[in-house]
């Protein structure tokens, strides 16, 4: 039996870099549940690549964090699915705005249907947003919080708290269900192509006693052992955790640390330099000094500096190296 691996299995594009809005694809590639942190410009992403997306997270509703919407609903206007699209309470309220100011021309075949929730700190309020009967106003329901967690499926499962900022703003973890995962890379290489065979391999996998009989593939025979040592991992679970625009206050260090809490990947605001220390906190913002201190005390294993602000555009590299100063392990994509 292989080792399980801790490390994340989805493939993450920071769609932006480190340089513009904060916004993370991930997406498992024999699969069409990908993930989108954050609604700011996605417009490097394609509409087939959003069409994919099972759930968006928003962290709040500032310009730079909610511009992508339109490119995610006219994506999906013609998928016959549930997205669901969470973010700070007022999400169901913009959403809906958003979705009536347009003029539809309402084709049989658009059929999404959206369920937007709005994370209060002690309950879930979701209103569904229903192409097919033409967007009348949303129907509400909502459940208590007991937890942390907003989102699961069968992959994976999403925490949100509070950050402290200038609005309301969620920060977010993912967790990868420990289990059997695709090696993308591993197919990437390989002269066999995606198709239904992963999700049969993946099914008899994650049974307790696998059906071991041969796979057939476009007209080949593959034993299920082959199979699964070429392309597939077994995963302990993972955890990403993506926390932007917040100040590094009393108030929300102890939720944010818990939510990075020996993260695989830690994704975090760094706005500033500690020069402009009294702008971060004027405006809400961590300084790179602070992203990583929070990724030391969290014990995560990488940190990738996201949101540098624009005043340092051609000079981004002292962030970098005032966050080095408290954590060895940090990149950034700088554009
Ligand atoms: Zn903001
Ligand atoms: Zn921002």
């Amino acid at each position: 039996m292989p080792v399980a691996s801790s490390k994340m299995h989805a493939d993450l594009t920071l769609v932006n870099g480190s340089t513009g809005d904060p916004v993370l694809l991930i997406d498992y590639p024999d699969r069409d549940d990908a993930l989108l942190l954050d609604g700011g410009e996605n417009g490097s992403l394609s509409l087939e690549q959003l069409a994919d997306l099972t759930a968006v997270f928003i962290t709040h509703h500032h310009i730079d964090h909610f511009i992508g919407l339109d490119r995610i609903v006219r994506a999906n206007m013609d998928r016959d699915k549930t997205l669901s699209l969470f973010g700070p309470p007022g999400t169901i309220e913009k959403v809906a705005d958003r979705i009536r100011s347009y003029e539809f021309q309402f084709f049989p075949f658009q059929k999404i249907v959206i369920d937007v929730c709005d994370v209060h700190a002690d309950r879930l309020v979701t209103g569904r947003l229903d192409c097919g009967k033409r967007f009348p106003p949303p129907e509400i329901r909502e459940v208590p919080r007991c937890d942390r967690m907003v989102f699961k499926n069968e992959t994976v499962q999403v925490e949100a708290v509070f950050a402290d900022h200038t609005v309301p703003c969620l920060s977010y973890a993912v967790i990868e269900k420990p289990g059997w995962f695709l090696e993308s890379s591993a197919l990437q290489k390989s002269h066999l192509k995606p198709g239904p065979w992963i999700a049969e391999v993946l099914g008899r996998l994650r049974q307790t006693s696998p059906d071991p009989s041969p796979i057939h593939i476009d007209g080949g025979t593959y034993p299920l052992a082959t199979l699964r040592d070429k392309f597939f991992r077994l995963s302990s679970g993972a955890r990403l955790a993506f926390i932007t625009d917040t100040f590094w206050s009393d108030e929300v260090r102890k939720e944010l640390l818990s939510l990075a809490h020996r993260a695989n990947l830690l994704y975090c605001d760094s706005f500033y330099l500690s020069a402009q220390a009294s702008q971060a906190q004027k405006y809400r913002h961590m300084t790179a000094l602070q992203a990583g201190e929070l990724a030391r005390l969290a014990n995560v294993e990488r940190l990738i500096l996201i949101h540098f602000a624009q005043r340092y555009a051609g000079r981004y590299e002292p962030l970098v190296e005032e966050a080095r100063a408290e954590f060895a392990n940090v990149t950034a994509e700088i554009r």
